[in-house]
This record gives structure tokens, C-alpha cells and sequence, in this order.
């Protein structure tokens, strides 16, 4: 693809735009930046801007005016009515993945869902890694698309962890093998309707072609759904045991087809969501070119992924798990199945209009306390009623102290907050930073007791 002399507008200057801004800039274009921040709210933008000599101009309909190829990042809504204004004025509207497309070498797996895309994702760069199978991991979470051109090679996978954000605007872009791990309701704010959100996943399927395939959870409706009309072949991975899905979880085992790949119990994450993600990696790793027993090893050496059901420290006998992550109502309740009892679980931040009532039920049978923080206390107190003891603590540091202080030998102590950071941290890293910060306290103070 020649970009030569193209004029080209690259909006939003996040992680994806700076990389999608480098890279046309390498390839000749006439490139200028645009966001709905100041430039100077930007961290890192105005210095490669200025490096690179690209023009930054604030947000309007007049801007996106004139262009021949105006590029998206992921954050970027597609129907601002600047856009529109750009696609009226003759421009070509694509997103940074699709752009990226154009130039990656290598096959592509491409890796969706509503929750567990980063631990597929991670894990299946680990397993091909580990088979000694060639592969570089990027995409939503590490280098965006754009940046890992350079590395890309023609033998080596590039494993993506793609979000309905970035899928929605591709064309051409093509995953060899396309994985969806669930869909179940998220980011409405931005898609409108479920159908909306559905559709946008789909789209990485709908560009595949005869010959690569589609990784999808039976058990799901609406990722089986994705089969229809497609041209690539499904395979299918399912925890509930479907007889139709070569991956399968039975009586505690996982098989493809008749042969066993492991014991469930094998893995070290906890959860039986997690046996969802074991699967779809295994089964991508294994299209990849990976062997079963390889994979099989691989799975037991798995670190895991930081701030999700992260085993921080046991102390005393109670265990501290961070799960920072977890800022919606379906991961927390995936958080607290994954343990048997005796939690002091801490929940709060910012309500992103959740609805806490499905919450109830797990804690009555499962939490020692709710240890309630942030903004959405009161809402969450409200919601879960009496279900167990709610204890307002206010801060994070003030939950886990009063954890400590009541935890006995065999409880867990467990952060998987149910809403966003952004009330009183930058963002979930952050506060799941801070939690095992916390934790170390609680641990120095024991050994010093002792
Ligand atoms: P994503 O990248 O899609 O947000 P992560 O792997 O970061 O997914 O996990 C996000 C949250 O969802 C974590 O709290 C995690 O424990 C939980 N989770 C992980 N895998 C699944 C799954 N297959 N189904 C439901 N929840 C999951």
C-alpha cells in the first residue's frame, strides 16, 4: 500500500494513534494529529509530534475536512459528525488495526470476547512460545497493531487481543484464526444496543477466508451465532461438554476430540472461566501448529496475568487475591465462584450504572463481609441489603486493614470491586498496585509481631 504524499488525519492520540502517526509518517504520508484533549493533556504526545514534525490541530468539522485517509483510534466514537463531515469531504475512514493490516507481516491470530481477552491472549502468546513456535503478543494489551510492524515477520504469528472498538472498522484485515471467548453486555455507551456490540465482534470473523478458522465457545449464543455466513471453519471449545465441540471440559478434564490434554485441576488459575480461556488458547496455539503435550506443559507454567485473580500473599493463613480488574458485575461474580468461602471481598469505585442485585446471592453463601470503598458504597450497600455484613470503609487501605484485623487461618481476602478505578485511582493498574502495596504492609507488620 502506498501512502506517499497522502494527506492523512489520525484522530485520538492514544497508544494506537502515536504508533499509527509513526508509522505513517514512515511510510511518506502528510500526516497531522487531532483529539479532543489538549495536546499538552497527552501524555507523550507533544514531544514525538514535535520529533516527527506532525502538525496538532483541536477537534472540528471543519478540520476532518479535505483528507484523503482519516485513521481511528480505538477510543474514537465512528459517528462524531467530524467524521462524518471527513467521509462527505471524500476521505477514506479506517481504524488503527486495519491500517497496521496493511503492512504486518506474519499471520494474524486474532483474539475477542467480553471478558478474558487479555488472559486468552497472553496465554496463547505463552503456549506458542513455549512449543518453540514463533510469535510476537500485542494489539489491546502491550504495542498497539501499528507498532509491531517492525518486529513482524513473515514466520512468526502475531497474536492480537482485539476489542469490539478496534473491530469495528476493519476491511481488510484478516485473522488466520479468529477467537471469541463470550459475549455478554458491555461498553453500550458507546455501541447503543447489544446487537450493536455483537455486530462489531463479528466483524473479525466476516473478513476471514476459506481455509482459516474460528475459534468459538459453544456455549455461548451469541459467539455461536458468529458461524453463520462466515467462510472460515468453526471449532468449537466448550466447559459444559457439548458433544458437537472438539474442545471439551468433561468430568474434570479437558479433551480434543478423544484425546486428552490435561486435568482441569493442572492449571494454576483459578475458576472455571479460566478453563474457558485454557481452552480457546489451546485451541489456537494448537492451529498454530502447537502439540498437545507441549501445550499441556506450557498451561502449568503459566504466571498468569497481573490484577486478575493475582495471588498476592498468604499471611498469617488468610490469602490475599487482587482482582482489580474485575470492574464489572459479571467478572466479580466469575471471582467470587472461583473461590469456596471465607472471603472478606472488597467492593466500590466508580458505578458505571451496574446493577449489583446478582451479587447477593454469592456473598450470602460465600463473603464473610462486603468491604464497601469509593463512590458507589451507598449503591452497592443498597443493593446487595443484607446478603452479609457491610462494613463502609471508605478507602482501600482502610478495607484491607480491616480485613487483616478479622481474617482467620483458611479466609481469603479478595479485591474484585465490581466498578471502575477512576474515583479515587488513575486507573484499575493503579488501585491493584496500591492493593498489594497495602498487603506488604499487613505482612511487614505480622513479621515484625511475630
Ligand atoms: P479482558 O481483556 O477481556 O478485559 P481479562 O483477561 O483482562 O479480560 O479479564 C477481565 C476480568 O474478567 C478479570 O476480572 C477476570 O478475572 C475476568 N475473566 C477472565 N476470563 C473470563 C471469562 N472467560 N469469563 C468471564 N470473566 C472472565
Amino acid at each position: 500500500m502506498d501512502l506517499a504524499g497522502l494527506k492523512v488525519l489520525v484522530a485520538g492520540l492514544g497508544k494506537s494513534g502515536l504508533a499509527a502517526i509513526e508509522l505513517l509518517v514512515e511510510k511518506g504520508a502528510h500526516t497531522q494529529g487531532t483529539d479532543s484533549r489538549a495536546i499538552e493533556q497527552i501524555p507523550g504526545a507533544g514531544p514525538l509530534l514535535e520529533r516527527l514534525g506532525v502538525e496538532f490541530s483541536a477537534q472540528s468539522v471543519e478540520l476532518f475536512r479535505g483528507f484523503d485517509l482519516i485513521v481511528l483510534s480505538p477510543g474514537v466514537p465512528v459517528d462524531l459528525p467530524e467524521i462524518e463531515a471527513g467521509r462527505k469531504s471524500g476521505a477514506k475512514v479506517i481504524g488503527e488495526v486495519e491500517l497496521a493490516s496493511w503492512f504486518l507481516r506474519g499471520p494474524v491470530i486474532g483474539i475477542t470476547g467480553s471478558n478474558g481477552k487479555t488472559t486468552t491472549t497472553a496465554l496463547t502468546g505463552h503456549l506458542l512460545k513455549e512449543c518453540g513456535i514463533a510469535c510476537q503478543v500485542g494489539g489491546n494489551i502491550g504495542l498497539a497493531p501499528a507498532g509491531m510492524i517492525g518486529s513482524s515477520r513473515a514466520d512468526q504469528w502475531n497474536v492480537l487481543e482485539l476489542s469490539s472498538f478496534q473491530l469495528e472498522t476493519i476491511e481488510k484485515f484478516r485473522a488466520a484464526i479468529g477467537v471469541c471467548v463470550n459475549v455478554t453486555p458491555d461498553h453500550l455507551d458507546r455501541h447503543h444496543t447489544i446487537a450493536a456490540y455483537a455486530a462489531a465482534k463479528r466483524r473479525l470473523f466476516e473478513t476471514q477466508q476459506a481455509g482459516d478458522w474460528a475459534v468459538l465457545n459453544a456455549d455461548d449464543a451469541t459467539a455461536k451465532g458468529y458461524v453463520a455466513g462466515i467462510a472460515s471453519t468453526p471449532v468449537w471449545f466448550s466447559v459444559e461438554g457439548r458433544a458437537e465441540a472438539g474442545w471439551r471440559l468433561e468430568k474434570g478434564h479437558i479433551y480434543r476430540d478423544r484425546e486428552l490434554l490435561m486435568p482441569a485441576s493442572e492449571i494454576p488459575l483459578r475458576g472455571r472461566h479460566n478453563i474457558e480461556n485454557v481452552m480457546a488458547a489451546a485451541a489456537a496455539a494448537h492451529l498454530g501448529g502447537a502439540r498437545l503435550e507441549g501445550i499441556r506443559a506450557a498451561v502449568r507454567s503459566f504466571p498468569g496475568v497481573e490484577h486478575r485473580i493475582e495471588f498476592v500473599r498468604e499471611t498469617g493463613g488468610v490469602a490475599y487475591y487482587n482482582d482489580s480488574k474485575a470492574t464489572n458485575v459479571d467478572a466479580t461474580l466469575k471471582a467470587i465462584a472461583a473461590f469456596d468461602g471465607g472471603l472478606w471481598i472488597i467492593l466500590g469505585g466508580k458505578d458505571k450504572g451496574s446493577d449489583y442485585r446478582p451479587l447477593a446471592r454469592p456473598l450470602k453463601e460465600k463473603a464473610r463481609a462486603a468491604l464497601l470503598i469509593g463512590a458507589a458504597a451507598e449503591k452497592i450497600a443498597a443493593e446487595i441489603g443484607d446478603a452479609a455484613p457491610v462494613v463502609s470503609c471508605g478507602t482501600l487501605e482502610r478495607a484491607v486493614e480491616y480485613a487483616a484485623e478479622r481474617a482467620t487461618a483458611g479466609d481469603t481476602v479478595l479485591l474484585a470491586p465490581a466498578c471502575a478505578s477512576f474515583d479515587q485511582f488513575e486507573n484499575y493498574e493503579h488501585r491493584g498496585r496500591m492493593f498489594k502495596t497495602f498487603v506488604a504492609k499487613i505482612v511487614e507488620t505480622n513479621r515484625r509481631e511475630r
